[in-house]
C-alpha cells in the first residue's frame, strides 16, 4: 500500500467524523476524573484540522507539510493539554516522513510511532501513570513489531488498536499521576482515562482509513 497527502487527508477527515461522534462520551469521561472538556477540546482540534487541510492543493502539498499544518491548527484550536500533545504528535509524524511524497507501509508505521513517541516526549508520561500514552505507547509498540514481522499495515493498524483499547481499559485500575485527574488521587482509580479513550478511537479511525 502507498498513502500520498490525499491519503493523509482523508485519514485526518476520518478522524474528525470519528471523534465528532464520540464527543459527548468524552465529556463525561472527562466529567469524572477531570473538567468535561475533553470531548469538546479534541473536536475543536479536529475540525480545525480539516477545515486547514480543506484548501490545500495536495498535489503540490508532500505529507511532510500537511502534517505539520495539522499540527499548527490542532495547537491554535485547542487551549487544553491535549493541544500541545497532539500538536507534538503531528510535527513528529511530519519529521519521521520528511522528503517522501508517498508513504509506503512501513513509513506509515514510523509515522505511527513517533506520534506516540512526540505525546510521551511533551508530556513526560510514563505507561501506568494513567494518560493516553497507556493507550500510545503500547499501540505504537504492537504496530511496530507486526510490521518488523512483515504484516501489512491493515495488519499492524488492527494489532495498533486491540493494544490501544487494552490499554485504554487498563487505565481503570490505575490512579492518576499526570494532568488535571491526578488531582484526585486514589479516587482516580475505577474510572477509565478520557484521554486514553479518545486515542482508541482516533487509532480506530486510522485503522479504517487505511484498510
Ligand atoms: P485538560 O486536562 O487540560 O482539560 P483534556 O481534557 O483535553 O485536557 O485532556 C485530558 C487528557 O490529557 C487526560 O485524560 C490524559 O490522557 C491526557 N494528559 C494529561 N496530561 C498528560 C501528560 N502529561 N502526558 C500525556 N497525556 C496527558
Ligand atoms: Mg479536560
Amino acid at each position: 500500500m502507498s498513502i500520498d497527502s490525499a491519503g493523509l487527508k482523508r485519514m485526518f477527515d476520518a478522524i474528525a467524523v470519528a471523534i465528532e461522534a464520540d464527543k459527548d462520551r468524552l465529556c463525561q469521561l472527562d466529567g469524572v476524573i477531570g473538567d468535561a472538556d475533553h470531548g469538546i477540546a479534541m473536536a475543536l482540534g479536529f475540525n480545525a484540522v480539516r477545515d486547514a487541510l480543506a484548501p490545500l492543493d495536495l498535489a503540490a502539498t508532500e505529507p511532510t507539510a500537511l502534517l505539520n499544518t495539522a499540527a499548527k491548527s490542532f495547537l491554535n484550536a485547542v487551549g487544553a493539554s491535549s493541544g500541545p500533545l497532539y500538536a507534538t504528535a503531528f510535527m513528529r509524524a511530519a519529521a519521521a516522513v520528511k522528503g517522501k511524497t508517498t508513504l509506503a507501509d512501513g513509513d506509515v508505521v514510523a509515522l505511527f510511532q513517533a506520534m506516540a513517541q512526540g505525546i510521551r516526549d511533551r508530556g513526560k508520561a510514563e505507561i501506568g501513570e494513567k494518560t493516553m500514552i497507556d493507550a500510545w505507547q503500547p499501540a505504537a509498540d504492537a504496530a511496530g513489531a507486526s510490521n518488523a514481522a512483515g504484516k501489512t499495515l491493515a495488519e499492524s493498524l488492527r494489532a495498533a488498536l486491540a493494544a490501544a483499547e487494552h490499554g485504554a481499559e487498563a487505565t481503570k485500575d490505575m490512579i492518576a499521576v499526570k494532568g488535571r485527574s491526578s488531582r484526585l488521587g486514589e479516587r482516580s482509580l475505577g474510572h477509565i482515562d478520557p484521554g486514553a479513550a479518545s486515542a482508541v478511537t482516533v487509532i480506530s479511525a486510522m485503522r479504517d482509513s487505511f484498510a
